[in-house]
This record gives C-alpha cells, sequence and structure tokens, in this order.
C-alpha cells in the first residue's frame, strides 16, 4: 500500500477508511476527486455547503474580535443563516470555559503517523475542563451513539488528551475532556460526549487497528454495506447507484471543507 510516510491522518480520512476502504484508497492514494454529483440537487448541495462554510467563518472572525451585530449586517442575503447566526449569539458560548481558541490544529503521532484534528473552538479552563466545541448546520440532531462512534468524536477528544498540555498547562487528563456538538440549526440544542482514561485506551486500540488495517491492506475491497454509497462520491465509479435525496445528507455536509482544506499553517504543535 503506498501511503506517503508524512500522510496525516484526519477524521475524514479516518471515517472514510472505517466506511469503505475503496473510498479511502480513491480519496487519499489515488486522489480522484468528484467524478459525481455529491447528491441530488446538486445545487441545493452547494448552496448548503456554502452556508455551513460561511457560518463557521463567522464564528471564527466573532471569537478572533469582530462584533456579533457587525457581522449580522452582512447577513441579509441568506435570512436561514441569519437565524443560525442568532441562534450562536443566543446559546453558542453559554456556560463555555474563558479560555477559547477557534479554529486549531492540533497533531500527535501514534504508530508512527500522524493524526490531525482540526477544531472549531477548544474552550479550556487550566486545570478545570477542556471544551471540544464542534458547530453543526445539520437539519437533525442525531442520536449521541451516533456521535460517539464517530471518528470525528474518537479523534478530536484523543489528540487533545495527547497534544493540548501547551494549552491547558499540563496534559490533560481525559476526564476533563468534553467533546460537545452545538446544532445552531436546531435552536443551540447541544449534544456533550465526556471522556476518560478507559475511553482514551479504548480509543487508541481503535486507531491503532484501523492504521494497520489501511497500511496492511492488499486491495481496497468496496464495502458491503450499501447504504454508506448513498451520498459517496465515487457511486458511478462503483457502479453503486445515482445522487441521493438531499433531505437525508445533513449527516455530510461538511466533509468536504473539512478533509481537503487543511491549512498546516494553522498546526500549533508536533508532539511525539
Ligand atoms: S460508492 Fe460505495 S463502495 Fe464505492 S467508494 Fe463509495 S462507499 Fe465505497
Amino acid at each position: 500500500m503506498n501511503l506517503p510516510d508524512d500522510f496525516a491522518f484526519t477524521q475524514g480520512s479516518l471515517q472514510d477508511a472505517a466506511d469503505c476502504l475503496r473510498r479511502f484508497e480513491l480519496r487519499y492514494i489515488k486522489r480522484l476527486r468528484y467524478p459525481a454529483v455529491e447528491a441530488a440537487p446538486a445545487l441545493q448541495f452547494e448552496r448548503r455547503t456554502r452556508q455551513g462554510a460561511r457560518f463557521h467563518k463567522l464564528v471564527q472572525q466573532h471569537l478572533l474580535g469582530l462584533p456579533a451585530e457587525t457581522l449580522a449586517r452582512s447577513l441579509h442575503d441568506d435570512p436561514e443563516l441569519a437565524t443560525w447566526w442568532e441562534t450562536f449569539r443566543r446559546t453558542g458560548l453559554a456556560g463555555l470555559p474563558e479560555q477559547r481558541q477557534a479554529e486549531i490544529t492540533l497533531q500527535t503521532y501514534l504508530a508512527g503517523r500522524r493524526l490531525t484534528a482540526k477544531y472549531d473552538l477548544l474552550a479550556l479552563d487550566a486545570g478545570g475542563e477542556a471544551v471540544i466545541v464542534d458547530w453543526k448546520t445539520w437539519r437533525r440532531v442525531p442520536a449521541q451513539s451516533y456521535l460517539e462512534s464517530r471518528l470525528q468524536t474518537v479523534l478530536y477528544r484523543y489528540v487533545l488528551a495527547k497534544a493540548g498540555a501547551h494549552l491547558y498547562g499540563a496534559q490533560i487528563p481525559p476526564e476533563k475532556i468534553r467533546m460537545v456538538y452545538c446544532f445552531v440549526a436546531r435552536g443551540g440544542e447541544r449534544l456533550s460526549i465526556d471522556y476518560s482514561a478507559e475511553q482514551l485506551r479504548k480509543d487508541e486500540d481503535y486507531l491503532l487497528n484501523l492504521i494497520a488495517e489501511i497500511e496492511g491492506a492488499e486491495q481496497f475491497t468496496l464495502t458491503e454495506d450499501e447504504s454508506l454509497c448513498r451520498f459517496c462520491t465515487y457511486r458511478s465509479l462503483c457502479e453503486r447507484g445515482g445522487a441521493g435525496p438531499l433531505d437525508l445528507l445533513d449527516e455530510d455536509d461538511e466533509l468536504e471543507e473539512e478533509d481537503f482544506v487543511l491549512d498546516f499553517d494553522q498546526i500549533a504543535e508536533i508532539e511525539f
């Protein structure tokens, strides 16, 4: 398997591998992109993707110091986005620790491989809570068990525990880490997922096994679970059907930005 030595695993690439080794191969080894529209109708999908990216940018600008009112005035062209922004202003930062860093990337190494996590927001209190906040513009709030199983949850907590010491003043005990998903299109509803030393050990084993599976793959097989093909860009290539219906798309609507726009200038720490 030809994975470059400097390949950095992200939540997107790990999730792709966990879902379908063939998708991982096409996207990250063969680097084949956009052979088909993501979903039908494509224009509406593009609009949602742009809205999600724009919302994340607003939050970043606000956390860097731009007043929320000023940003709100720029949203007259998109009432839905304006509603999300109002929700964020009312609820987005409530109850979070005061030391906040937006759009920060951390990385650590496992089995000689780089693991990278790009956080929407880290909110920390030295010696206290370390909260990972992730804004979602999904139209539905998924089950807690679904989010617990996602590689984003697994990777983000693990990387913070391993590489967050310089932000916290000391290595962060897993029990102090919490991941919070905020659903701004659902009135700011939150789902909070705790962490523990035992969970860290389980997650580390899971990540080690997944990386070993990727590195040891002699052929990248197509997933047997065809439901995972519904929103995959490679459906036509794999002869797994046409574009999927948009109302089922929410779970994946940020993947393009998170998978492909990885800004290494923002990497805050390299830890061995
Ligand atoms: S269409 Fe299905 S089998 Fe093909 S890469 Fe995508 S998820 Fe895998």
